[in-house]
């Protein structure tokens, strides 16, 4: 279902004046699929699969407005024959021009439903849950983000057996922690994992350590900017000169952060010389933006 869609993707080397000595190679996942780019592809495939198996063709998940998820989803549905609603978080949107990223899931066909902030804090409680399963029977349920036991599974494969040979340091944006409970998942024993949190808090920490038992890995939101789809002049000139000196797209709510972040730590010296830095560009291009103040 997913694997004849999957584009091939390419390691890009990014330009580092000396004296740095550490090497940063960016695996572009976000050219694996022009619609279900980056990660969302690894954390999608297994629920896809799972939900056919299933004989369900129908498929209902959650999402804020700025959602790659919800976007990738839509995509997906329509592209595998699945009807598709969508649940997102702010009812005052309700009443508003929909954004780039929710006109899209809308146009791909997904059924979008908005609720209040509080509403949309029960999509994890089990008794909340049941009742939705209820209410829409004949719909696979993927959660937040599409994070789930299944969507590791997938993430699992970003990382190869090359992968683990050639780098020492592994990066990823993190956002439920779906993404990198994956990689860690996969990493070598020789490996560290490190998170660039797009939201602001350490209950990360905690909901990455239900997925995995490994300890070679650490997140941090210290460039988070403020919190989840939120933004600085700061970041959006580094975006866009990062953007122009290494000829490579970011995002601002994902990639740009954590790319800020990594480029940071660099300059700081943080990392042991010659460290063999390989850093996952999870995508999200559909939600680009230079504007200031997205939430
Ligand atoms: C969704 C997303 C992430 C975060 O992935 P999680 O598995 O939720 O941590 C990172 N980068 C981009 C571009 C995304 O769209």
């Amino acid at each position: 279902m997913f694997d004849h869609i999957a584009q091939s993707v390419t390691y890009q080397k990014l330009k580092l004046d000396a004296p740095v000595t550490v090497t940063v190679t960016v695996k572009r996942l976000d050219q694996i699929h022009p619609q279900i780019s980056g990660n969302k592809f690894f954390k999608l495939k297994y629920n896809f699969l799972d939900a056919k198996r299933q004989g369900l063709k129908k498929v209902l998940t959650f999402g804020g407005a700025y959602s790659n998820h919800i976007a990738a989803t839509a995509y997906a549905a329509q592209l595998f024959g699945f009807e598709s609603v969508g649940i997102i978080r702010g009812e005052e949107l309700k009443d508003k021009a929909l954004n780039h990223t929710l006109a899209t899931a809308q146009q791909f066909g997904m059924q979008l439903y908005f609720v209040s902030r509080e509403q949309y804090r029960e999509k994890t409680d089990p008794v909340f849950l049941q009742q939705l399963q209820q209410h829409y029977p004949a719909h696979y349920i993927i959660p937040e983000g599409g994070t789930n036991t299944l969507a590791i599974q997938g993430c699992k494969e970003i990382l190869t057996a090359e992968d683990q040979q050639n780098y020492d340091l592994i990066c990823c944006a993190v956002g439920t922690g779906g993404t990198i409970s994956g990689l860690i998942e996969a990493s070598a024993e020789h490996q560290t994992v490190l998170g660039f949190s797009a939201l602001k808090g350490n209950f990360l920490q905690h909901d990455v350590q239900q997925w995995t038992s490994k300890k070679n890995w650490q997140i941090t939101d210290a460039y988070c900017c403020g919190g989840y789809a939120k933004t600085t002049p700061e970041l959006l000139k580094f975006m866009q000169s990062f953007e122009a000196e290494q000829n490579l797209a970011l995002e601002q709510v994902y990639t740009a952060k954590m790319m800020m972040g990594l480029m940071d730590l660099i300059q700081q010296n943080h990392f042991s010389p010659d460290t063999r830095i390989l850093v996952m560009h999870t995508g999200g291009l559909q939600g680009r933006s230079t504007e200031q103040d997205q939430s």
